[in-house]
């Protein structure tokens, strides 16, 4: 078995408009080549994709926004839904045609052709909720992906980590009633969507099963560190996920000027060495990665292909924590005293 997967597809370059803007198809054409010269890129299954139809992407979107997409996506304005999401005649074809990629590289983990895998994708999807798309996303990919597996692979403990720098608020949206699917997103407060305060914790049979982690301005490797070896790694040895799901986004990078955290290219290497430790020890290394924001298009390529490395790397260097005060300090002020119980964190 091949142990790693990624699904690359140059029609994710097809949305796009004549105006500078930051959810650019260049994100992708300047990664793809820079991926192929990658010596990991030998030892890499490489999946394509195949759309999803209207029916499948109203598994979690409503109908009425669905055909809102339609509409608007053959108005002349490419704005006239929203002011950052644009939408042209191609769109919705390409919107498809990922949440179909990701469906397909998550099948072939559960399948067993590759253990782990990272979909290269855009336009991205973890600010898209049931009922409208913002922040650039047009469908929820990494929601679509989470219900098939539940639907279909019969799974019913999936845990989503975003550590994009916003909030994923859609992804919240989407699985805010259900404890089948726990969110938990990292990400500078004050900053777009304006959501994912600490005590959104979920309702009915969701209660717990939201973890929002805000952060202050100009938080590092450090303070990550500590909140992945702190925090995530407690929950998941309560949760006992039968799979990871990262919503990957690159844009906690120091040298994107979309955010003042300041996360290192190795910083984000470090996420995975601790991610597959992670999914060895609870789902038999099932980690799946969907590429969310990441607007440096240098530093995108470069967090990508050091992610890469370590997903591919044969040995995974086992993790070791650092102490870092001011994450602490937050964790503790933060975080619901109701979810410290519910997963024993020793904070
Ligand atoms: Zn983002």
């Amino acid at each position: 078995m091949t142990d790693v997967g990624i699904l690359v597809d140059n029609r994710f370059l097809d949305h796009k408009i004549d105006v500078p803007v930051k959810e650019c198809p260049e994100r992708l054409r300047n990664l793809y080549p820079l991926l192929k010269q990658r010596p990991c890129y030998e030892q890499i299954k490489v999946f394509s994709a195949t759309p999803l139809d209207e029916d499948e992407i109203a598994a979690v979107h409503s109908r009425i926004y669905l055909d809102q997409v339609r509409e608007h996506a053959v108005k002349e304005n490419p704005f006239s839904y929203d002011k950052d999401t644009y939408l042209t005649a191609d769109t919705p074809y390409v919107a498809q045609l990922v949440a179909g990629g990701c469906r397909r590289l998550a099948d072939a983990i559960m399948d067993q052709e590759v253990r782990r895998g990272f979909a290269l994708v855009r336009p991205p999807g973890h600010h898209a909720e049931i009922g409208r798309g913002m922040g650039f996303c047009i469908y929820n990919n990494i929601a679509l992906t989470a219900k098939h597996l539940l639907e279909r692979h019969g799974l019913n403990r999936i845990l989503i980590l975003d550590y994009d720098v916003h909030h994923g608020n859609g992804t919240q949206d989407i699985f805010y009633q259900t404890s089948q699917v726990l969110t938990l997103s990292i990400h500078e407060r004050d900053l777009f969507p304006f959501t994912g305060q600490a005590r959104e914790t979920g309702d009915d049979a969701g209660v717990g099963h939201n973890i929002n982690v805000p952060i202050p301005s100009h938080f590092g490797d450090k303070e990550y560190s500590y909140i992945l070896g702190n925090l995530v790694q407690d929950v998941i040895e309560n949760y006992l996920p039968q799979i990871i799901l990262v919503s990957a986004g690159f844009d906690a990078h120091k040298d994107d000027t979309i955010s003042h955290t300041e996360i290192s290219t190795q910083g984000f290497a470090f996420f995975i060495q601790a991610l597959r430790a992670f999914a060895e020890s609870c789902c038999d290394g099932r980690l799946m990665l969907i590429l969310e924001g990441g607007y440096n298009i240098n530093a995108l390529a470069d967090s990508v292909l050091a992610t890469m490395d370590a997903l591919t790397a044969p040995q995974n260097k086992p993790p070791g924590f650092i102490y870092a005060p001011r994450a602490q300090k937050v964790m503790e002020t933060e975080l619901p005293s109701d979810l410290r119980r519910r997963w024993n964190l020793g904070f």
